[in-house]
């Protein structure tokens, strides 16, 4: 099959504002980070490449499969009031809950263009991000958990046996991870930064619940992590879950917020690392054999660098070479910190490679 790729995002996505003014650690989900971004891909041949969708609609029944009745209509009530609190960081502006609906609708859209066979690969690119929201809860920018409807959707209406959540944005995507917990159809694997000194959920020993054990993997980085890092992340640990657990489709929340210009995450990669993750995803969908993989954006904070990170993100998934981009500088290595890194990796392999 030829391998493309469609981008899925709208014209009206700029209309989702936090009521903050800046600085504030909401405001940073801004409309620039998409906007941009979408301005950068413009300019891109790559681009061409691509097949350009618009974001239909969720429906409520494709809401309810993941989430409570409850936290639809706190979504609901206070979009109508057009402010309150929702949960923690998770504020209402006018008009959310068709902005919510929307971003659902663009994850939903990706999956069904890659079952569909009208494409091996798919980008949903729409705000607000949703990997931080569990069934009852808005939390960390996110309504409602846009990954986590497509998947429902795709595995109860569409027949999809089993599949994989793989989620490399810079914070651990607690919702995603709480929604699946106890599922063994869905393996979900978060790669994000955390804190061993006040410890937090995303640990590696979150394993899953019941007949889910071992479905659900977490590599909790330190800050600071490297591009080497994450490559040997992919390489002795993501990859080969995912190869074990064999799903039918791979849903990724894309988060672009572990660059090492981002204001809001702590890392250290540039992106060629996106190329890189967008390039293993690639190739392991060819071994395979599956129908193709559907990717969902989570965070990215700097305006500036999300179209090189999202550019060199599809570019590999397109099976192109890495392209040279400006944000590639040379930075110091810490070699005792990566070497830190790696031991975790060791030591969550430890864990759960006895599940593989
Ligand atoms: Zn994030």
């Amino acid at each position: 099959m030829k391998n493309n790729l469609v981008l899925i995002s709208h014209p009206k996505s700029h209309l989702h504002v936090q009521p903050f003014p800046r600085p504030n650690l909401e405001s940073f989900d801004s409309p620039l980070r998409i906007q941009m971004a979408e301005r950068y891909l413009d300019d891109k041949e790559l681009i061409t490449r691509v097949i350009r969708e618009k974001a239909p609609r969720a429906s409520t029944e494709d809401i309810l499969r993941v989430h409570t009745p409850y936290l639809f209509e706190s979504v609901r009530l206070m979009s109508e009031l057009g402010s309150g609190n929702l949960g923690e960081a998770a504020y209402a502006s006018p008009d959310l809950l068709r902005n919510a609906l929307v971003s659902a609708g663009g994850a939903i859209r990706a999956g069904e263009k890659v079952i569909k066979k009208d494409a091996t690969h798919s980008f949903s690119m729409m705000r607000p991000p949703g990997h931080h929201a569990s069934r009852s809860t808005a939390a960390g920018l996110c309504y409602f958990n846009n990954v986590a409807i497509a998947v429902r959707k795709l595995m109860d209406i569409d027949g999809i046996q089993k599949m994989t959540v793989f989620d490399f944005d810079d914070h651990f995507g607690n919702g995603t991870s709480d929604i699946f917990y106890e599922n063994p159809s869905v393996q979900y694997i978060g790669i994000h930064e955390y804190d061993y000194e006040n410890f937090g959920v995303g640990h590696y020993n979150e394993l899953g619940y019941g007949e889910a054990v071992g479905t659900n993997i977490n590599i909790p980085l330190l800050d600071g992590a490297s591009n080497k890092v994450y490559q040997e992340a992919m390489e002795r640990l993501v990859i080969p879950s995912i190869e074990a657990f064999k799903p039918d489709l791979i849903a990724v929340s894309a988060g672009f917020d572990s660059h090492y210009a981002d204001p809001v995450g702590n890392m250290n990669v540039d992106s060629s690392i996106y190329w890189f993750i967008g390039k293993a995803i690639k190739e392991l969908v060819t071994r395979l054999g599956n129908a193709g993989t559907f990717s969902v954006m989570e965070g990215g904070y700097n305006p500036m660098m999300t179209g090189p990170s999202i550019y060199a993100y599809l570019s590999g998934l397109l099976g192109e070479d890495c392209p040279e981009l400006e944000d590639q500088i040379e930075r110091e290595p810490v070699k005792t910190l990566d070497d830190s890194n790696s031991g975790i990796i060791d030591q969550v392999i430890d864990t759960v490679s006895r599940f593989w």
